[in-house]
């Protein structure tokens, strides 16, 4: 298995993983021709997509799903209730549906064994979740309030976890959203702070990954330098062999650009 990803952030979420034969978009908050001209960099034919998968209906995660299954015939994988949620333009005629899949049950895409799980967020049926495929395991969890223990368990064992690390409390709290847009990211059901993110390196994770992906980093919240000094910190504080070599195995997504690859 490998994967990159495309994009990161509220201006648009794009996980590349493929498997084999069967390359699989998770979330397609990118414009149809950013994330063309994304998967191309990086080596990616669009046209040989074999599905897009997406979490919720927030538009940072369906803003190119119309104008891509359109372009590729990759069929659209969505919950029920997200499917209903979603915003399409002209109602998202021409869309291909994929099978629809439920946050609770698990599905397949070729070669990809998806786990889904629900998690504390305001979409109509977040989901987050685990992928398996010959052995290897990855687990995605982004866009949520807080860490579940259901959440802490299903991380257990993945070879590599990409987490959301959204905000600073502090630059949150002085930052240039309204009040009411402040309380939204910060409450139960928005995003992870850098300090929540760092409580669950220090008392669930179990440092098996091989590499840690910091996502969804808030461009006027945070600073990808204080989220990453934040995880390094906790994962520094479980001792020299929790997770020798950190701080290379620690990595950062980001909105303008793919990380590299990472082959699993
Ligand atoms: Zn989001
Ligand atoms: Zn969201």
């Amino acid at each position: 298995m490998r994967l990159t990803v495309l994009g990161s952030g509220s201006s648009g979420n794009a996980l590349y993983i493929e498997s084999g034969a069967t390359g699989v978009l998770v979330d397609a908050g990118l414009s149809a021709k950013e994330t063309a001209r994304r998967m191309t960099e990086c080596g990616i034919d669009p046209a040989r997509l074999s599905a897009v998968v997406i979490t919720h209906e927030h538009s940072d995660h369906i803003k190119g799903a119309h104008v891509i299954s359109k372009a590729t015939a990759a069929p659209v994988f969505a919950s029920a209730a997200t499917r209903s949620e979603c915003r399409f333009p002209r109602g998202g005629n021409g869309i291909r549906w994929g099978d629809e899949i439920s946050s609770s049950e698990p599905f397949q895409i070729g070669s990809l064994d998806f786990y889904p799980f629900t998690i504390p967020h305001d979409g109509a049926d977040t989901f987050a979740f685990t992928v398996s495929s010959q052995g290897v395991k990855v687990g995605m969890v982004t866009d949520l309030g807080y860490i579940t223990q259901l959440v802490s368990e299903r991380l257990r064992r993945s070879d590599l976890i990409l987490i959301e690390s959204n905000h600073d409390l502090d630059m949150l709290k002085v930052g240039p959203y309204p009040w009411s847009v402040k309380q939204r990211i910060a409450s139960r059901l928005g995003h992870l702070s850098n300090d929540e993110t760092a409580r669950w390196i220090r008392e669930d994770f179990d440092g098996y990954a091989v590499y840690l992906v910091l996502a969804h980093i808030s461009r006027r919240c945070n600073h990808p330098e204080l989220a990453r000094l934040s995880a390094l910190g906790a994962l520094e504080s479980r001792g020299s062999g929790f997770f020798p070599g950190a701080s290379g195995r620690l990595k950062l997504a980001y909105p303008d650009r793919p990380t590299e690859w990472f082959n699993l």
